[in-house]
Parts: structure tokens; C-alpha cells; sequence
């Protein structure tokens, strides 16, 4: 076995080594990026679905490139995962965000939790319990205002390093939320065995509530097992006041989407925080 592939790689070494190159390339730039902090984050609002009240903010991280300017995570996250530079980069989302979190405070702006993106890598270096741990107490950050999302291969299997660490950081009071959930196979009952308090539905379902009754019943189903387990339910990528009706008659708890707000620069979205939504 060993043989063949050492055979077929060569027979794809041409192109395979263009793409290395590429690689290479990319990766040392996204290195020198982290080394020179050319990371931002903006944040986006997520508001109680009835009262249009901000209940967090999402931190969303931007490469402000100094020549291509602004860089979407999706043209970098994916690297940075299968590089190991997330755990860098991500140490640096943390960071940014308490820091971020207690200029607002110093500013005496009323404060709500601040939702923070973490890949499951993270999690294989390190303790990423002790390092929000770390960074809040720096900052003078009280739990109750950092919420986590883990993506649904965070939840799969028995890994004893990961529960061991959601479970050191839940003890502190930070809420932990399920993102883009629906998008991959975990069942409610890992969920819950997770002791997760938040579930956001991937926007792909969001999408689906403007065409037809299927989509309003994935919803409810959801909405009403959530509820039960003592799970709130978000919907992201929320677009239309179509989509916003729906999902407040079948008592959907939070939205967040370009209906209610695109993600803004920290100090855009300073003007907004005792704006009502809705
Ligand atoms: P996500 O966590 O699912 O974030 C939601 C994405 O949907 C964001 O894209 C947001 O700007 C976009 N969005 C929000 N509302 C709407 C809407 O109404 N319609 C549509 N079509 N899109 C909407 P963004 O900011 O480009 O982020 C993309 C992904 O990159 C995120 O998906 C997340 O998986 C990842 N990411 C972003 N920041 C971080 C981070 O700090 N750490 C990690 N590990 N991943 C991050
Ligand atoms: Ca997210
Ligand atoms: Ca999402
Ligand atoms: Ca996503």
C-alpha cells in the first residue's frame, strides 16, 4: 500500500507541488499577519426575537490586508485550521474581545455578552479553559458576559479532553452555543449531554422559511425539543420580515441576520447598544 501511494504521488507531483507553493506562500502570510496584528473584529448584534433588545454580540474576525484590504474569515479560517495557526489566531480573538469588552465597560455602555467563534483545534492545544480563564481576568471580565460557539465536531464522540474542558468553562458561568446546527450530524441528546444553553440553526434553514411550510416545520420541531432540554434557539442569517414573522410566531427566542444588522467595527457598533432592534 505504501508503494502505490509513494506511485501515484509522484504521477500528481507536478500539480501537487504548484499547489505547495501556493500553499507555502499563503501560509507564511497568514503567519506574518498574526505576528503583525493585522486582525480586527467586527461584531454583529443577535436581539430577542419579541422585544428586539440586544442579547449579544458575535465576534466575527476580519484580516485587514494592507493591500488586498479587507479579507472575509472564510478565505483564511480554513488554512489557519489545518495550519495549527488558529490556536494563535484564536488566542488573539479572545484577547481582542476582552479587551474590547472592557473598553466598553470603561466607557459605561450597558454591556451584553460578546459570542466568541472557537475551532475544535483549540481544543488539542492546550487549555482553552485556563486561556479564556486567563484573558478574562486580565481584562477584569465577568464569565457571565462570554458566550462560546463550538461547531457540531465539537460535540461528536467521546472525547474526554474536550468535555473536560467545556466543562471547566461552563462551572465559570461562560454560556456555551452550538453553531450552525443542523449543517452536521449531532443529535439533540449529545447536545444535551453537553449541557449546551444556546442552539443557533444554520442560516441554510432560515433560508428555507420563504419557500413553503417545510421549512417552518424543521423550526418547530427544533424550537419545541430545544425548549424541553432548556435550550434557547437563534436563527442566523435572518434577511427578510418574512422570515422574522415566522420565526416569532413559532416562538424562535433570538435572531440575528442582515435583517436586524450586518456585523459592524467595535466603534460603529458602540452607538448601537441601547438601540432597539425590531
Ligand atoms: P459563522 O460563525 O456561521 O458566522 C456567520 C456568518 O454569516 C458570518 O460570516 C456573517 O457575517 C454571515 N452573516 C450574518 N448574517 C447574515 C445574513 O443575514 N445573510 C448571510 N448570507 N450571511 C450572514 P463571516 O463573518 O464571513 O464569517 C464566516 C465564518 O468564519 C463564520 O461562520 C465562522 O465559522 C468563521 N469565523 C469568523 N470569525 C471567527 C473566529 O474568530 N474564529 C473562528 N474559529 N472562526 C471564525
Ligand atoms: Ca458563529
Ligand atoms: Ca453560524
Ligand atoms: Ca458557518
Amino acid at each position: 500500500a505504501k508503494e502505490n501511494g509513494k506511485a501515484s504521488y509522484q504521477f500528481f507531483q507536478p500539480q501537487l507541488s504548484q499547489n505547495l507553493i501556493g500553499r507555502l506562500n499563503s501560509e507564511q502570510a497568514l503567519r506574518a499577519a498574526i505576528d503583525g496584528d493585522e486582525f480586527e473584529l467586527h461584531y454583529q448584534p443577535r436581539v430577542d426575537a419579541a422585544s428586539g433588545e440586544l442579547r449579544s454580540m458575535e465576534a466575527l474576525v476580519r484580516w485587514m490586508h494592507p493591500q488586498r484590504g479587507m479579507v472575509p474569515p472564510d478565505e483564511f479560517i480554513p488554512l489557519a485550521e489545518e495550519t495549527g495557526l488558529i490556536v494563535k489566531l484564536g488566542e488573539l480573538v479572545i484577547e481582542k474581545a476582552c479587551s474590547q469588552l472592557a473598553r466598553w465597560k470603561a466607557e459605561n455602555l450597558p454591556l451584553v455578552p460578546v459570542s466568541i467563534n472557537v475551532s475544535p483545534r483549540q481544543f488539542n492545544h492546550g487549555n482553552i479553559a485556563e486561556l479564556f480563564v486567563w484573558h478574562m481576568k486580565l481584562h477584569g471580565i465577568d464569565p457571565s458576559l462570554v458566550e462560546i460557539e463550538l461547531t457540531e465536531s465539537c460535540m461528536m464522540g467521546d472525547d474526554q479532553a474536550i468535555s473536560e474542558q467545556l466543562a471547566a468553562i461552563k462551572s465559570l458561568g461562560v454560556k456555551l452555543l452550538i453553531d450552525d446546527f443542523g449543517t452536521g450530524y449531532s443529535s439533540l441528546s449529545q447536545l444535551q449531554r453537553r449541557d449546551l444553553d444556546i442552539l443557533k440553526v444554520d442560516k441554510a434553514f432560515t433560508s428555507t422559511l420563504d419557500s413553503g411550510k417545510e421549512g417552518e416545520v424543521f423550526f418547530m420541531a427544533i424550537i419545541s425539543m430545544a425548549h424541553v432540554l432548556n435550550m434557547s434557539v437563534v436563527a442566523e442569517g435572518v434577511e427578510t420580515l418574512e422570515q422574522l414573522r415566522v420565526l416569532q410566531a413559532l416562538s424562535c427566542n433570538e435572531v440575528q441576520g442582515y435583517f436586524v444588522s450586518r456585523p459592524l467595527p467595535a466603534g460603529e457598533i458602540s452607538q448601537l447598544m441601547r438601540k432597539r432592534y425590531l
